[in-house]
């Protein structure tokens, strides 16, 4: 049968209702083969060989998520808009300039999740979990959108792991939140300080901006052109500017501590105290205020230990990367969003950035990664040794064995090679003799020593030789 021709696209006038039509709608077929998509800007894919840590993490995640008993929630990607911008609020960059907005079909504002707090404060009121005996503890892993610069370690599309408790207000539930975090790198193997301030009540916090704003306004000549801005849009967000000219001016500020009332006070010392107890790596940062409109209390950030610069008098000073992760207490936000007035405190970590900062720590310090163990490796010669290969293959599955095989290879030679580099103890080999005769052989590797084993009797036999019976 000859191929047929491929037809010429036909142009026809675009139906009123429908969007242009695209140049790539009317390829002909040979253009159509040659287009590639490029990945979209910002975006990014995670491959196999960095799969590794994000399993480890992830893995983490979930035991230190059971044994604090938190659990977990899925909320989806989009939102109303109107969500965020009322709990993250305006002047935020999050809201003012990254946030994926658009219109749906029936014309409402739909937002693309940027952060997880206020969609499952939204997904805390909407399923009542209210009722639930307090607090209530949830958790979730979920990607992130944020029409960011894209740069190293900045995506516009990223994943973090959030953990929230909702319904109690007392300085040890912050302290297990943070602990909780911490864990969380500890368990991926990531040595990392906290950073902690208290940003007060609504109405301390006030008071002290209207301070803050009284004294960059003295200095507004020095300031950066961000800076200028933030005086009259977010005056607190003057804190979080890295910029050389503006630091020094930030490190004569007010400090927000000196203007909490003494109730506030108390209750940061006691986290400080908790924090103390359990001797875990914290700095009190009197500039840290997470620029967000909903935290009424202890705010934190984590950084990896070596981001921490220390001068040669042995003083520690904050260093100029950008953060791992961070949270704090909103006791207000599910009031504002519609519900029961609902103390809460949480925290997210940035995924991507905590296994960069993990891969440049052991390169740093010169450490390997261990490769995944095997039991065997499991060679085959033929296909019909490949055939009864893939039952025995999940039969020992079956029986907890971790196999290494690889069907693509075909000589004897070239799988004990790939048997060597893993390491592994033993090769049973299945060749077209053994097929017939019911049997495989066992090669010890280290010793060079085979033997000959009945199909039936191949796993006991193995899980013996391993000392797992
Ligand atoms: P934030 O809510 O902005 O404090 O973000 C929490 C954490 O998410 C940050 O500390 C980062 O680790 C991570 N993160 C935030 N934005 C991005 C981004 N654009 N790309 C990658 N990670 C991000």
């Amino acid at each position: 049968m000859t191929p047929k021709k491929s037809k010429p696209v036909k142009k026809s006038a675009p139906a009123k209702s429908n969007p242009p039509v695209k140049k790539e709608a009317s390829a002909t077929g040979a253009e159509k083969a040659k287009k590639t998509y490029a990945l979209v800007r910002g975006m990014h894919d995670v491959l196999p060989k960095e799969e590794k840590f994000w399993k480890r993490f992830y893995h983490g995640v979930e035991s230190v998520a059971d044994y604090f008993q938190f659990g977990r929630i899925e909320t989806p990607v989009l939102e109303e808009a109107g969500l965020y911008i009322r709990s993250v609020g305006k002047g935020t960059d999050i809201i003012d300039k990254e946030m994926y907005v658009f219109e749906d079909k029936d014309g409402s504002k739909l937002a693309m999740r940027p952060e997880a707090t206020a969609g499952l404060a939204r997904a805390f009121i909407s399923n009542g979990l209210w009722n639930l005996s307090q607090p209530v503890k949830v958790w979730c892993w979920e990607s992130m959108f944020r029409h960011d610069r894209p740069q190293a370690g900045r995506y516009r599309e990223h994943h973090q792991v959030d953990f929230e408790v909702y319904g109690i207000k007392d300085p040890a539930i912050d302290a297990e939140l943070i602990v909780a975090a911490y864990s969380l790198y500890q368990d991926l193997g990531l040595p990392v300080e906290i950073r902690l301030n208290s940003v007060g009540t609504p109405a301390e916090r006030a008071r002290y901006v209207e301070e803050l704003t009284s004294y960059y306004r003295q200095k507004r000549s020095y300031l950066c052109e961000d800076c200028r801005v933030r005086l009259t849009k977010n005056p607190l967000r003057l804190l979080d500017c890295k910029n050389e000219q503006c630091l020094p001016i930030r490190d004569e500020a007010p400090q927000i501590l000196d203007w909490l009332d003494e109730e506030s006070k108390k209750y940061f010392m006691k986290i400080v105290e908790y924090l103390d107890a359990v001797s875990i790596p914290y700095t009190l940062a009197p500039y840290l205020v997470r620029g967000l409109d909903y935290y009424t209390g202890v705010v934190f950030e984590f950084y990896t230990l070596s981001e921490t610069e220390t001068t040669p008098e042995g003083v520690k000073t904050e260093s100029q990367q950008s953060a791992l992760g961070g949270g704090g207490r909103y006791d207000l936000l599910v009031e504002e969003l519609g519900g029961r007035p609902t103390p809460a405190v949480g925290f997210g970590l940035g995924v991507e950035r905590a296994i960069m900062a993990l891969e440049q720590y052991q390169r740093k310090n010169h450490l390997v990664e261990p490769e995944p163990v095997y039991d065997i490796y499991f060679a085959q010669l033929g296909e019909e040794a490949k055939r009864q290969g893939l039952k025995m293959l999940m039969e020992m599955r079956k029986g907890g064995l971790k196999i290494a095989f690889n069907f693509a290879k075909g000589s004897l030679k070239a799988q004990l090679e790939a048997a060597n580099n893993i390491k592994v103890p033993y090769v049973v080999i299945l060749g077209q003799k053994e097929v017939q005769d019911e049997t495989v052989i066992i090669r010890d590797m280290e010793s060079g020593v085979q033997e000959i084993v009945g199909h039936k009797k191949l796993e006991a036999t193995i899980k013996k030789k391993l000392g797992r019976v």
